[in-house]
């Protein structure tokens, strides 16, 4: 796989670890992740990265569209994401066959912050976790004194909560 990943970046999914620490390795290829919740972080950073390649390579391929490929890297070079939190998990860890990961995912589109809340669902193969599909939810907010889910280091009320 080729991907040119930036050398020492704080990693995309906000663990807090270096990508070459955190995500880097699985988008290079050279382990697979090791939970649901891994591989969610790890698309995330695909897609903060434009590694078009392991988004296509960890869809599973029963749940592909003909024209995934595309429409990935057109989501990934027209969107600025801000921030993941993984709002809950469900089993997703080594020895499961199945995970469910529900996540929010901030991102700007034009002047607006938007969001992506989602529950999906992922399947472990051979070793390998897969992302299958997942269902659209409501938009969802932190409380007002509680951190932005952009990572500013703001309350939600004074960052993307305020009122305009
Ligand atoms: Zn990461
Ligand atoms: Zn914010």
């Amino acid at each position: 796989m080729s991907t040119n990943l930036p050398p020492s970046i704080p990693c995309p999914c906000g663990s807090g670890q270096w990508l070459s620490d955190c995500c880097g390795p699985y988008l290079q290829g050279q382990r697979p992740a090791p939970t649901a919740e891994a591989l969610m972080r790890s698309r995330y950073s695909a897609y903060c990265t434009k590694t078009i390649d392991y988004l296509v390579k960890t869809h599973h391929p029963q749940y592909r569209e003909p024209h995934s490929r595309h429409q990935i890297a057109a989501t990934a070079n027209s969107v600025t994401w801000l921030g993941l939190t993984i709002i809950a998990t469900e089993q997703g860890q080594a020895g499961d066959q199945t995970g469910i990961v529900e996540f929010v995912a901030l991102f700007q589109d034009g002047k607006r912050a938007m969001q992506l809340h989602e529950r999906s669902r992922f399947r472990q193969e051979m070793g390998q976790w897969f992302y299958l599909d997942g269902d659209l939810l409501p938009p969802l907010h932190p409380k007002k004194n509680e951190p932005c889910w952009c990572k500013s280091g703001k309350t939600f009320k004074q960052c993307h909560g305020k009122k305009r």
